[in-house]
């Protein structure tokens, strides 16, 4: 997980500012006629007076917004789903905080693979959702389906004694319930890499997480499977390829004459911007590489042979093994 802000030349002041006048332009592109929050407001006091009715779902209309600000990645896991709107069908618009109903967590039967640990924090309450917050925009998250529908679900496990499902303001929320979970949009809450790390190409707990912030990185690593065994061909070879593609940045690096060192380092730092997927998993990689390089080039290897080992599998025989004549 990263965290993702507007550029800070886009309009308005604070993130929520931007993020409102990112809504204007999109009601302006599809020339609707009537605002985005105005509408949202009517379907919010409707369902209010009634919430036994189906939601609209309005949210849809400022997905782009989302995938836009998010460089078309799942927010949770870092998967690249697209950031065309032809992508569209690839994520879902997430509700951070449920908007109908929310579930105890851990679920009795694990999602994955892997058992719960046993010192796992749990948040067993449940209860009738955010009602105020189905329209909150900074309540929406774009990911993909298998971290929104699988392992999202109805769950928002927090350390806090009780949920407050009547707020309006899902900001204040974040100090007050103290969510396990993080919302990683506008530096509303804790940086998400100040939370998970990543040792090689799996996620890890950093040494400075104490305390909230350690069962954070412990239950959201659990919580989206981050390293269960049956997302390894989503994340574990995600992450290896990209890890792979760094490597040969930093051996160019290593290799690079002393005029030309600067530009190669700037290709290994291309690699870290948040438009790539899973750059997360890079920049600890990179940070590691600065402190440790023995230590990472030793796991850049392992991703290496990881990521050959599933490429390996595939039946490649249609292109002739035989190296090409030298390009003159
Ligand atoms: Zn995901």
């Amino acid at each position: 997980m990263i965290a993702y802000t507007f550029p800070s030349k886009s309009a308005g002041d604070s993130f929520h500012d931007k993020l409102l006048a990112e809504i204007a332009a999109e009601d302006g592109r599809k020339r609707r006629k009537k605002s985005w929050p105005d509408r949202s407001a009517e379907a919010l006091a409707k369902f209010l007076a009634d919430p036994s009715k189906e939601i609209p779902s309005l949210w849809s209309e400022i997905k782009p917004v989302f995938t836009r600000l998010q460089h078309g990645k799942c927010a949770f896991c870092e998967r690249p789903l697209g950031a065309d709107e032809v992508s569209a069908y690839e994520q879902d618009m997430e509700h951070f905080r449920p908007k109908k109903g929310l579930t105890p967590w851990p679920p009795k039967q694990p999602l994955g693979s892997l058992p719960h640990p046993s010192d796992i924090p749990t948040s067993l309450h449940s209860g009738q959702g955010y009602r105020h917050l189905p329209f909150h925009e900074l309540n929406y998250i774009v990911a993909c389906k298998t971290c929104n529908s699988r392992c999202k679900a109805n769950y928002f496990p927090i350390a806090g004694t009780k949920h407050d499902f009547t707020s309006k303001d899902p900001v204040p929320l974040l100090t007050k319930e103290k969510p396990y979970l993080v919302y990683p949009l506008g530096g509303l809450d804790d940086d998400p890499e100040s939370i998970i790390t990543f040792i090689g190409y799996r996620a890890d707990v950093p040494k400075s997480a104490k305390g909230h912030k350690r069962d954070r990185a412990r239950v959201i690593i659990h919580f989206f499977l981050l390293n269960d065994p049956t997302r390894s061909d989503q994340l574990f070879f995600g992450r290896a390829t990209q890890l792979d593609l760094l490597r040969g940045k930093i051996l160019d690096f290593e290799k690079s004459p002393a005029a030309q060192r600067q530009s190669a380092w700037d290709q290994v730092i291309l690699e870290c911007s948040s438009v790539n997927p899973f750059a997360g998993c890079v920049r600890s990689m990179v940070r590691l590489y600065r402190s440790d390089p023995d230590a990472a080039h030793a796991l850049l290897k392992e991703a290496s042979e990881y990521r050959r080992s599933m490429l390996g599998a595939a039946n490649i025989k249609e292109i002739s093994s035989t190296p090409p004549l030298r390009r003159r």
